[in-house]
Parts: structure tokens; C-alpha cells; sequence
């Protein structure tokens, strides 16, 4: 077997659906990886994930309420017909395979909602705090996050952004309440709204509550990417 004069095929990054897909592209791109856009009724998630090396889970319009049993409130601005079915049956299936899985914004919310958690549905309405969670639609830094030493995200960012305390984005009225089984929180805002959550299996399954993707120009989130593109080039070579 000559492997040597045959170029790597880059991981495949299965990327969902949503509105603004050019940032996810450039940054999967960016860190190594092929973006992949499933087809919402085209693609089956099984057939997604039997062909893709990782899940993004990407921002987009809020997760429907009744998905963990509570009223919309007044400003919920429903995703795409058939997203939410279909993005929880996506990180269902990779969490069960061991696909990495990277999980922004909203995709946060959806990881969350898929391991039976809830969501806090508009936080100036809902929580009191100082904190600006919806800074304007670009890579503008709104509020810091403390990062929990030891976690995932502390090594990712480590090697972009640093250790500790960063600045991040903030695009996003949405937020986790109750904590989905199995998930545990690596960073909080100062008000205490959660801001990045992962797995806490040896599998890869890391998310964010802010836009890394926005950095793609830059570098101080291209920790985030580099260390899922590893962990998707690592899972494939098993
Ligand atoms: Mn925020």
C-alpha cells in the first residue's frame, strides 16, 4: 500500500443549512477541512454521517420552544422549515458514532435541546444583566468570557485567542437554561449566561454561544477550527 505519494483527501465537514453559510465555509477551509452543506429531505442524516469526518452545527433563527416543552415567547423568530428535526437528528447520530462535533450559537442551543436541556428564550426580557449578548453582525468583540481551565475550549483557545478571560462576539437572545444530560459548561459571560458547553467523553463535541467563524480575517478563533479539523483527522484514521 503506497500511501505516501497520494495527497491526504481532506476531512469532510458535514455544515448545516443557514442563512450566512460563507464564514462556516471560510473557516473550515481555512483550518483544512472540505465544508459539505447537507440537503434538509435530500440528505438523511444517517447518510450524512456515514459519509462525513465531522458536524457543524451552525447560528441561524431560534430552536421551537415546544422542543423542550415550553410557549414561544413573543420574539421567537422560527429557523427554516424542518432544521430543527433535522439538526438534532444530525448531533444525535454523531454523538452516537463519535463524529466531532462543533456546535456555534445556535448550534450550541441545538446540542443542547438534543441532550434534553432548555433555553432561556429572550434574554433582555428574561434575565437581568449589563452584559450586550447582541453586538452588531460582525467579528466586533461585545462581552468577555471566562473559560474553565482544564476543558477542551481552554486548550483550543490557547492556541489562538489564550488561556483565561477572552473577548468574543455576541449575536445571540437565545441561551441555555437547564443544561442537557451529559454536557457540562467551560465558559460563562460575567452575568453568568453560559457561552461554551462540550462533551465529557473522550469524543470531540465542543460548543460555543459565540461567532468564531466571524475571525476567519483574522486568527483569534482559528484555535476553535484547527483543533476540530484535528479531532475529525484523528477520528477517520481509527
Ligand atoms: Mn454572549
Amino acid at each position: 500500500m503506497d500511501h505516501h505519494d497520494r495527497p491526504a483527501r481532506a476531512v469532510l465537514i458535514a455544515v448545516t443549512p443557514c442563512p450566512k453559510p460563507a464564514d462556516y465555509d471560510a473557516s473550515v477551509r481555512k483550518a483544512g477541512g472540505a465544508p459539505w452543506v447537507p440537503v434538509i429531505g435530500a440528505d438523511d442524516p444517517d447518510g450524512v454521517l456515514a459519509r462525513a469526518d465531522g458536524l457543524l452545527l451552525t447560528g441561524g433563527d431560534d430552536v421551537d420552544p415546544a422542543l423542550f416543552g415550553a410557549a414561544p415567547h413573543s420574539t421567537y423568530e422560527p429557523a427554516e422549515p424542518g432544521r430543527d428535526a433535522y439538526e438534532i437528528a444530525l448531533v444525535r447520530r454523531a454523538l452516537a458514532a463519535r463524529v466531532p462535533v462543533l456546535a456555534i450559537c445556535r448550534g450550541l442551543q441545538v446540542l443542547n435541546v438534543a441532550a434534553g436541556g432548555t433555553l432561556i428564550q429572550d434574554i433582555p426580557s428574561e434575565c437581568r444583566t449589563d452584559v450586550n449578548h447582541s453586538g452588531p453582525s460582525s467579528a466586533a468583540l461585545a462581552h468577555a468570557v471566562e473559560v474553565v481551565p482544564g476543558s477542551h475550549l481552554d486548550a483550543m483557545l490557547e492556541r489562538s485567542a489564550g488561556s483565561g478571560a477572552v473577548m468574543v462576539n455576541s449575536r445571540h437572545h437565545q441561551a441555555i437554561d437547564v443544561l442537557g444530560q451529559g454536557l457540562v459548561v467551560t465558559a460563562r459571560a460575567p452575568d453568568g449566561i453560559i457561552e461554551g458547553v462540550e462533551g465529557p467523553g473522550p469524543a470531540f463535541c465542543v460548543g460555543v454561544q459565540w461567532h468564531p467563524e466571524s475571525f476567519h480575517r483574522t486568527r483569534e478563533f482559528d484555535g476553535v477550527f484547527a483543533a476540530f479539523i484535528d479531532a475529525c483527522a484523528e477520528r477517520r484514521r481509527l
